[in-house]
């Protein structure tokens, strides 16, 4: 369904009437070999140069992998950054309110109350699918931001593209989808949607397929309009000049990240068969992600006892829809060989 949807509507004032902060660096961007405007330290090259505020090199390359155009594209300090930023530009804060469908990632919901914004919490279905009319429903007039992760963390499921779909078309506001995971995904997302649903927004991440956690490179995939509102209020040089060159590094190694993908996805399936073959474990449950939720009769007493031989999980036991559970991210062959290994003792101990 197309259709044509108002971004401007649903932005708060204040940022509608902002002028944004003009660096050196925005006022010029054409070529030239001395640049006496920015106060910069003429020596220490290159690093002495701020890096690109609007980060157009390396956009180039992710237009060209994700399909899309640099006018969709804002970077962030993590998807994180994008996640907050979403925040800033659209929530009233003690007026307007979000909806997140839980269990899920934790950052919606912190950011929502760093910003003073109602947070409306709607649960997964007990299988983990999502109840699309449970989810419309919770939204009102003031509903501004309805968050999806697909494939979901906890849960590691990929959601079901028609549900996605039906509430992108029939939500009111911006939908937000979460692909941090989908590289390990047997779905394809949504991405290819972009164009013709001007209220989807995309998050896309360098810290997990591409190896990249710690240079923190977030994606955010959204129409023109919204991208400009981010851009206009995010810190001028959000992204720094090492982060910059890494993640240009990185992304033309396109195999190397598609390597690491197929290895995890070999020991996903290994480490997948091998917790089934224990004991302790009652229930690994799929995943399309590059973790496992795996239930357990005790996962405090098995959390404690992998931390004392040094391997540490996640415990998810105490949140809603994951009692009993832990989250394992897949390791190298090495490390999920010594997380079995582990657990056969706590079997005999
Ligand atoms: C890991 C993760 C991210 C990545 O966040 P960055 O800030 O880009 O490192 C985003 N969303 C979800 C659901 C995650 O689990």
């Amino acid at each position: 369904m197309l259709r044509s949807f108002d971004i401007q509507s649903l932005v708060r004032p204040n940022i509608l009437e902002l002028k944004p902060y003009s660096s050196a660096r925005d006022e010029f961007s054409g070529s030239a070999s001395v640049f006496l405007d920015a106060n910069e330290n003429p020596f220490n090259a290159p690093l002495n140069r701020y890096p690109d505020p609007g980060q157009q090199e390396l956009k180039q390359i992710l237009a060209g992998l994700s399909g899309q155009d640099v006018e969709n594209i804002f970077l962030g300090n993590g998807s994180d950054e994008g996640i907050d930023l979403l925040f800033r530009v659209l929530c009233e804060p003690r007026v307007d309110n979000v909806i997140t469908v839980d269990p899920t990632y934790g950052m919606y919901g912190v950011c929502a109350g760093i910003n003073d914004v109602e947070h409306r919490s709607v649960l997964l279905r007990e299988d983990f699918s999502l109840d699309v009319e449970a989810v419309l429903g919770a939204a009102d007039e003031h509903t501004k931001l309805i968050f999806l992760c697909s494939p979901n963390n906890p849960t590691a499921n990929t959601l079901d593209r028609s549900a996605l779909v039906e509430i992108i078309d029939r939500a009111q506001c911006l939908v937000v989808v979460d692909e941090a995971y989908i590289d390990f995904s047997r779905g394809k997302g949504v991405l290819d949607l972009l164009k013709e649903k001007a209220n989807l927004v995309v998050l896309q991440t360098l810290s997990k397929a591409w190896g990249l956690a710690g240079i923190r490179l977030g994606m955010l995939f959204a129409h023109p309009d919204l991208v400009k509102l981010l851009s206009g209020i995010k810190y001028p040089y959000n992204l720094n000049a090492l982060s910059l060159k890494e993640a240009m590094d990185a992304v033309k190694r396109l195999d190397q990240a598609k390597l690491w993908v197929s290895t995890i996805l070999e020991e996903r399936d290994r480490l997948a068969a091998a917790l089934e073959a224990l004991d302790l474990v009652q229930e690994v449950f799929p995943s399309d992600a590059n973790f496992l939720l795996i239930k357990v009769e005790d996962p405090k007493g098995v959390y404690q006892f992998l931390m004392e031989k040094g391997i540490i999980v996640r415990d998810r036991s105490s949140v809603p829809r994951c009692e009993g559970c832990l989250r394992i991210t897949i390791g190298s062959p090495e490390e999920n060989r010594q997380l079995i290994e582990t657990l056969e003792k706590y079997l005999k101990s």
